[in-house]
């Protein structure tokens, strides 16, 4: 019989998943495919317990917790057992004119044992899915949920617990003491999903054993509404996307840069959509709660800074804030400057597509930006001048959705990125193999072959 983790310090649970990676069990393709029916199969067993702790933990509706964090996990389960066997396969490359007869090739290797620090705001999921890469890539690893959300921290590591033994995969739940003393070890590979604040952290610690590092950061995610939008599509889809999870998703749209033309009409759709879709949310059954009274307080905060469209209801008892929308807001106010990460939308005009650029390049990188046109010139303006994470022309939230679009952040938002096969490619070093053949040896390399050099500069003009 295994040791139960509690018995274990954190020291001794990596030293084991250490002496287990080196077995080499965990690199066959069988030994990953096993895992990832194993990690499915607990999930469906687990699966009303994780919903119910969904509802504990954030008031999620059963829908929104299929589709959000359980659905989405099933999906890339079975996309990466269907596909794993062609991603294993080394990549052969081509050559140069000096490489006659050789080949060359990438080999994908798993770094050995991995940490992945996950954030509460869709708990389940954001602990899962990095660590689906971590096994499609023949790793071990440890996970840490978030202290925030407990009763998906326990269910998880439940999950976890039946369908692996903890050398290969474990849970280690704790606050940020606990994933301080997790970052003190050294590991083969950290992935953090959180604030931009503890990624440095993260990184730091990091730097201390030059461990390679994903972070999955947040930040200010703008929605640019232009003079020629469909508004109320805009409208719509912005609703949909900001009022989900009551804002709280790294790449809900944080604000929105409306044209002034445009603006009445927006306030009014985006009115009647939030309505159609939400109610006034405090109280609607089915709307997300706050996380906490500490994140309640501070959203509060931001609905004293500025003119109230609509909403602006709270109830602390029960942790909601309606959806809002804020106008007349001041550059320097607090909800222009930290990253919302709630209910609260605020709605700038402005008058020309420079002033957008200029706003948005002031700032940090966002996570992701969405942009409203009809125009391909507008797009094309857009793209070039602006840089971040990832973004949809038309929509909100959808890029992450497709999992051939690798997912993360640039600059503050974050670095690296992962989903479909970047996550199996963010999980594996990427060796690189050059073979050559006995069967002759051209002389030109060796300082004895007279006309080498020559011959060099002629092919390597
Ligand atoms: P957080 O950074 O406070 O916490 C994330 C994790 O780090 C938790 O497990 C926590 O225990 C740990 N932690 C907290 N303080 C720490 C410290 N000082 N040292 C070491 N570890 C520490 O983030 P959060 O509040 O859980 O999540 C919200 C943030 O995450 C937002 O900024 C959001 O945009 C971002 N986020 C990003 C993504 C993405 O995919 N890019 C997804 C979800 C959330």
């Amino acid at each position: 019989m295994l040791a139960p983790i509690e018995q274990l310090t954190i020291d001794e649970l990596v030293q084991k998943q250490r002496r287990f990676f080196k077995t080499q069990a965990t690199k066959s393709m069988a030994f990953r495919l096993s895992m990832l029916t194993f990690l499915k199969e607990s999930i469906k067993h687990y699966e009303a317990d994780l919903l119910e702790a969904l509802r504990e933990d954030l008031n999620k509706s059963e829908l929104d917790a299929y589709t959000t964090e359980i659905g989405f996990i099933y999906d890339e389960i079975s996309r990466t057992t269907r596909e794993l066997k062609r991603w294993m396969r080394p990549k052969r490359v081509r050559g140069t004119a000096i490489h006659l007869g050789m080949k060359s090739e990438i080999q994908y290797e798993p770094y050995g044992t991995v940490l992945i620090i996950a954030p509460w705001n869709y708990p389940f999921q954001l602990a899962v899915a990095p660590l689906i890469g971590a096994i499609a890539a023949g790793n071990t690893a440890v996970v840490k949920p978030s202290e925030l959300t407990p009763n998906v921290a326990r269910v998880l590591t439940q999950v976890l617990e039946r369908a692996f033994t903890d050398r290969y995969v474990a849970s280690v739940e704790g606050d940020k003491d606990t994933a301080q003393e997790l970052l003190a070890q050294k590991w083969d590979y950290i992935f953090f999903t959180g604030s931009t604040q503890v990624g440095r952290i993260v990184n730091q610690a990091a730097a201390k054993h030059l461990t390679p590092v994903t972070l999955e950061l947040g930040g200010k995610s703008p929605v640019i509404v232009h003079g020629d939008a469909n508004v109320s599509i805009a409208a719509k889809r912005v609703a949909w996307g900001k009022w989900m999870n009551a804002g709280q998703t790294c790449v809900a749209p944080d604000y929105v840069l409306v044209h002034e033309s445009q603006q009445d009409a927006f306030l009014e759709a985006i009115k009647q959509e939030a309505f159609a879709m939400f109610g006034n949310g405090v109280g609607t059954k089915r709307y997300t709660r706050i996380v906490n009274e500490s994140h309640f307080d501070r959203l509060s905060h931001y609905l004293t800074e500025g003119d109230l469209v609509f909403g602006g209801e709270t109830n602390r008892d029960e942790l909601k804030i309606a959806p809002t929308v804020m106008t007349n807001l001041h550059e320097d106010a607090d909800v222009m400057k930290d990253e919302i990460f709630g209910p609260i939308l605020p709605v700038i005009p402005y008058r020309q597509l420079d002033e957008v650029i200029e706003f948005i390049s002031d700032r940090p990188h966002p996570l992701a930006l969405y942009l409203f046109t009809e125009s391909k010139d507008v797009e094309r303006t857009v793209m070039k001048h602006l840089s971040f994470g990832g973004g949809c022309v038309n929509d909100v939230i959808m890029h992450l959705t497709n999992p051939n679009l690798p997912f993360g952040g640039v600059g503050e938002s974050g670095m690296g990125a992962y989903h479909g096969r970047t996550s199996f490619e963010t999980f594996s070093h990427a060796k690189s193999i050059l073979k050559n053949t006995t069967k002759f040896d051209l002389p030109v390399r060796y300082p004895n072959f007279k006309p080498a050099e020559q011959l060099i500069r002629l092919i390597q003009r």
